[in-house]
């Protein structure tokens, strides 16, 4: 899976090793609400917190190919509860 480093915007994908700076924003929201969102046209996944989402979100619609949350992300292991109640990875 590609995904999209919100800090430096390189793209990487679950086989790398993720760079310092994104296990630190991850970090950073343990126990949050994360979500995965695939942008039209762009191959690479971005993820974003709650309260990102609702700021972009407000008085623009957002054209999404592919949308999915986790609920009390632990980012020690890289999981939390999908909406389906089960406890998942972010990268699959
Ligand atoms: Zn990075």
């Amino acid at each position: 899976m590609e995904y999209l480093c919100p800090v430096c915007r390189k793209v990487l994908n679950t086989e790398m090793e993720m760079c310092s700076d994104l296990v630190h924003f991850f970090a950073s929201w343990h126990g949050k609400k994360i979500w995965r969102i695939r942008f039209l046209n762009q191959s690479a996944y971005q993820f974003f917190s709650d309260k990102q989402l609702q700021a972009m979100a407000e008085g623009q619609p957002l054209i999404l190919a592919n949308a999915a949350s986790w609920e009390k992300f632990d980012a020690a292991t890289m999981t939390g509860t999908d909406t389906s109640g089960k406890v998942t990875s972010i990268f699959e």
